[in-house]
């Protein structure tokens, strides 16, 4: 869904990573070498290792050892050991404003920005240690914060003020892609585009396909990706256009995805979270910007194709179907309900949306050689379950350890430490 207002929001892609040296055990004053002692580890590619010892140097996976000796500081036996999980469309910043209705993604006040603060805090305890925020401007600051150490919360990638597709107003193909260099300029991480009205609003394609190529191609030219908001004939156009990554695709035909499958164009369907969060908060949402009661009555027709499509892209072949919820304010830290969603409503397989938020969701970043694998040299985001998602998918509200980038977060699983500050040198 979209914002209820445009930001001028924009993403660097290779951004914070790229800018701002990582928070690491050291920056913290932490030990540089720790060890997590693992009876069942999903890796995230679709492996799973039994009893091992993940070794962890300064923020990095130094080596896994199978012997499984030595002294051990994170017993994490019993759990489900797994990479941090990644959301690949996520709104940080929409928060319910003062009143506690739907204040979108352009807060201005105190109580906005420690809310977006929160937002990124549950998330991060929801296990969730890397996301892509498509589209605010209030982004970035609050990614450059997280970066730095100030506050915690997940990595966070970041469009700042996305294409709003608009018809022939929208701009000529030079002016598009004087606005994708705009992007770049602002440091944004990645160029987000609206080709579809909302599904609320039927869902009718916005830009052309001239104008779409013009996007992408730009974007690519740039060394940015796309992430193209997209419903029905709007799909195969963005397809066709060379964009990087779909969201949403309610209404897309088998034919539509199986050409992205060809195409390698990631794709990213949402089966329930977002709706679900809509029809949750109804009374905060109704008569804000956007959210009317036929609106309402759209979203609930809508869940059925929801699932439908989550459904056919499951069984596509070749397809790379990644994970993105949509989270707007109500929806931050239950990101994993949609994990829920697709396996119980959707037939897609418990592994495979494991990995859709692991390796597969890291390579539609184009930071699979950086986060999104338990392998020694990628980043130590690690976190634990209660219970193995493979046997009861619902095991993915039970996150008992977090750590992001060889910190730890959250400890549950030995005693309580909530915050990395009260973590023990
Ligand atoms: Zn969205």
């Amino acid at each position: 869904m979209r914002p209820t207002k445009v930001l001028s929001c924009v993403l660097s892609i290779m951004c914070v990573c790229a800018r701002t040296p990582p928070i690491s055990a050291q920056t913290y004053g932490l030990r540089q070498r720790s060890v997590i002692a693992a009876s069942t580890v999903l890796d995230g590619t679709g492996r799973t290792l039994q009893d091992v010892r993940i070794v962890i140097q300064g923020s990095t996976i130094a080596a896994i050892d199978p012997r499984g000796e030595g002294p051990v500081d994170y017993d994490l036996r019993g759990l489900t050991v797994l990479p941090g999980w990644i959301d690949a469309h996520v709104h940080i910043t929409w928060v319910f404003g003062k009143d506690g209705k739907n204040g979108g993604t352009e807060g201005t006040t105190q109580e906005d920005a420690y809310q977006a603060a929160a937002n990124a805090w549950v998330t991060l305890m929801a296990g969730f240690t890397t996301v892509q925020s498509v589209g605010a401007a209030n982004d970035v600051p609050l990614r450059d914060a997280i970066a730095k150490g100030g506050i915690p919360g997940p990595r966070i990638l970041t469009a700042i003020e996305p294409l709003e597709g608009r018809g022939e107003a929208t701009g000529t193909p030079d002016e598009i892609r004087a606005f994708v260099r705009k992007q770049k300029a602002s440091g944004a991480d990645l160029i987000k585009i609206f080709a579809s009205q909302s599904i609320r609003q039927g869902g009718g394609m916005t830009l052309s396909q001239e104008q779409l190529n013009a996007a992408c191609d730009e974007a690519r030219r740039q060394g940015l990706r796309t992430l193209v908001h997209a419903y029905k004939e709007a799909v195969r156009a963005a397809t066709m256009a060379g964009c990087t990554e779909i969201e949403h695709g309610t209404l897309a035909t088998d034919d539509d995805l199986k050409l992205m499958a060809t195409k390698g164009t990631y794709f990213d369907p949402q089966a329930g979270l977002v709706i679900e969060n809509y029809l949750l908060n109804r009374e905060k949402y109704l008569g804000t910007s956007g959210y009317t009661a036929q609106g309402f009555t759209a979203m609930e027709k809508i869940l059925p194709l929801d699932h439908e499509i989550v459904e056919h892209a499951a069984r596509t072949p070749g397809l790379k179907m990644v994970f993105g919820t949509d989270a707007v304010a109500g929806a931050h830290g239950r990101n994993a309900e949609e994990f829920i969603d697709r396996v119980r409503d959707c037939g897609v397989d418990p592994m495979a949306a494991m990995v859709s938020a692991n390796s597969l969701g890291a390579e539609a970043l184009g930071m699979g050689n950086r986060i999104g694998s338990i392998v020694p040299g990628l980043e130590a985001d690690i976190i634990a379950l209660d219970g193995n998602p493979l046997n009861d998918i619902t095991a993915v509200r039970r996150v008992v350890f977090v750590m992001k980038g060889g910190v730890v977060y959250k400890n549950l699983a030995r005693g309580a430490i909530p915050f990395y500050a009260g973590v023990q040198p």
